[in-house]
């Protein structure tokens, strides 16, 4: 039996439809748009596409987005500087740093300096940090969009014995702990993993974020399992995931495509983590 095909690209638009409800409301009660600043840096091309993106969607979800365009050699205090005027602004609800930065800026001193409660990315340690112990904050945005994934498909997470190959600050880590917080038990995989495969056929749940093309075969898939590809990959202008798609798609329950998968959930978790926090700013 053929897989289910996961499809991202209508789950994030049905997410994106209630962002903009909840934006309407916001603009409803305060007089003023939800604000995300997004900060770009030098000129590399798909970071470039990737803002460009983002800011269309904000539109498109009734968030006022202002974008800043910072020379590629700009030092990095003063991105800090511009971090911490937006901090205090009182219109801005989210800031959002455009990875990567240009070689030679530490992206880590950068990101600390955004406030917890504007990370709309989730990747400030005070947000890993509440993540790891169940208290409320902004997760990062792509796991979120793969729990949002794995729900839609009815199969429930509670119970399941879930891998996630990949132990990154800003997918696999988060994702595990996404999983932890509902109920799966979690095995996280790393290059210095043995025996993969005899985890990853253990796993009902399977999350590939490994970074590299068809990594995960049909053989190492547990017949039935949801599989979640994170995986982009790009070869040839053509983009792959971490999974053997068709090979997968003949063994596994449910499976995302790549591209329309995981892809257009992160844009869209983005969007929400940005409400949420105009909303607790409300009610803080
Ligand atoms: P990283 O390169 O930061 O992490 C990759 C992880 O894979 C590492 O933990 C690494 O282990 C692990 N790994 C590498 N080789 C193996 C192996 N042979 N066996 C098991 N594990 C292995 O990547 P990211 O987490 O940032 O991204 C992963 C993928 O997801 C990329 O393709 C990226 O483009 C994509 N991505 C997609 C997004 C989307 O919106 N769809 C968003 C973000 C990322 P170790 O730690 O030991 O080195």
């Amino acid at each position: 039996m053929q897989a289910k095909s996961i499809d991202g690209k209508s789950i994030a638009a049905q997410v994106r439809a209630r962002v903009r409800l909840r934006a309407d409301r916001f603009y409803e009660r305060t007089g003023r748009r939800v604000g995300l600043a997004v900060i770009l840096v030098g000129e590399d091309p798909a970071s470039r596409i990737y803002v460009r993106n983002k800011i269309a969607a904000c539109e498109e979800a009734g968030i006022r987005s202002a974008s800043y365009r910072l020379d590629a050699d700009t030092p990095a205090d003063k991105i800090v500087e511009l971090i911490e005027t937006l901090n205090a602004d009182s219109g801005i609800d989210g800031i959002l740093v455009q990875l990567p930065l240009p070689r030679g800026i530490d992206e880590k001193k950068v990101l600390e300096h955004v406030a917890p409660h504007k990370d709309v990315d989730g990747f400030h340690a005070v947000n890993a940090g509440n993540l790891l112990l169940g208290n409320a904050c902004l997760a990062a945005c792509t796991p979120q969009g793969c729990i949002e994934l794995i729900r839609s498909t009815g199969v429930p997470i509670e119970g399941k014995n879930a891998v996630v190959v990949g132990r990154s600050n800003i997918v696999g880590k988060p994702m595990a702990m996404l999983l932890l917080q509902n109920n799966a038990t979690v095995t996280i995989a790393h290059s210095k993993t043995t025996d993969l495969k005899s985890l990853t056929l253990r796993a009902d749940i399977l999350v590939a974020a490994v970074g590299k093309k068809e990594f995960i075969t049909a053989d190492m898939i547990k017949p039935g399992a949801v599989v979640i590809d994170v995986g982009m990959n790009r070869e040839d202008g053509k983009l792959f995931g971490d999974v053997q798609f068709s090979g997968a798609q003949a063994v596994a329950g449910h499976i995302t495509p790549v591209p329309g998968g995981v892809g257009p959930m992160t844009i869209a978790m983005l969007l929400q983590n940005t409400v949420t926090a105009a909303e607790r700013t409300e009610h803080a």
